[in-house]
């Protein structure tokens, strides 16, 4: 069974914009989904929904039964929003002190999060002191401490620069095998999303609905 499908979900916007129409879509297990389409084509609003960040104005969002717990649920967006007062450490720390986890229990996964993410050298660095490309990072190992089984990221690479970017690729392919979970990338870049996908959902703009599926491999993780 598919981790969650999309039903003829619609999006309106104060009445006036309709960003998604009828949209209908899967999401498979264990599976690297971009979704990519030109901007405005309603791939963000997709995303926060499947969040529930925002709730459709039509159809639903249908989950498997056995993980319905939307606890497990990692959101990665463009910009890292990081607390420029709080160390590396004590950002990816951030989701699971909110659930109550004291430091020292804490401790394991967050040296686990930022060593997948290679910044075991850079716990105890501040924000100010990083690349765009190490923010992002952190902002990755912050949404991966609580293991979630779901990781949702919003063109999470769009503002770095190609060289960086494309580490980060691999780096995420390198995290998405080990792990094991289900991500759902959105991005407006055919590269990337050839590059990391097992399969890519092509949006077409106004309103926001399919035009294309294209499945580069269905035996995942691939190598
Ligand atoms: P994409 O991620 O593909 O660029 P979005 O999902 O961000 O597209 O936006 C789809 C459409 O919905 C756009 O026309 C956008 O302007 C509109 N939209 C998105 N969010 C809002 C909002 N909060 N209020 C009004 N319109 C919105
Ligand atoms: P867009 O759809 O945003 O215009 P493109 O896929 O056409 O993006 O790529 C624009 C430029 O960025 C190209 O030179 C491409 O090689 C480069 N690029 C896109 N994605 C990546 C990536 N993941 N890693 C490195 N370079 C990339």
């Amino acid at each position: 069974a598919p981790l969650l499908a999309l039903e003829g979900v619609g999006k309106r916007f104060a009445n006036t914009v309709t960003a998604l129409d009828g949209l209908d879509m899967v999401v498979r297990q264990g599976e690297f989904l971009s979704l990519l389409g030109p901007s405005g084509c309603g791939k963000s609003t997709a995303l926060r929904l499947i969040a529930g960040l925002a709730d459709p104005t039509a159809g639903r969002i249908a989950w498997n039964a056995a993980e319905a717990d939307r606890r497990s649920i990692g959101f990665v967006f463009q910009e890292p929003t990081l607390m420029p007062w709080a160390s590396v450490f004590s950002n990816v720390f951030l989701p699971l002190r909110l659930a109550g986890t004291s430091r020292k229990a804490a401790t394991p996964a967050i040296e686990e999060a930022l060593e997948m993410v290679g910044l075991t050298a850079f716990r105890d660095a501040y924000p100010r002191e990083l690349s765009g490309g190490m923010k992002m990072r952190v902002s990755i190992a912050r949404a991966l401490v609580t293991r979630p089984r779901l990781l949702l990221m919003d063109e999470p690479f769009a503002a770095l620069d190609e060289i960086t970017r494309f580490k980060l690729n691999n780096d995420l392919l390198e995290v998405w095998r080990r792990l094991g979970c289900t991500i759902v990338f959105v991005t407006h870049s055919v590269f990337e999303s050839v590059f990391l996908s097992s399969r890519i959902l092509v949006f077409r703009a106004r309103p926001g609905r399919i035009a294309a599926e294209l499945e580069i491999d269905p035996n995942q993780p691939r190598d």
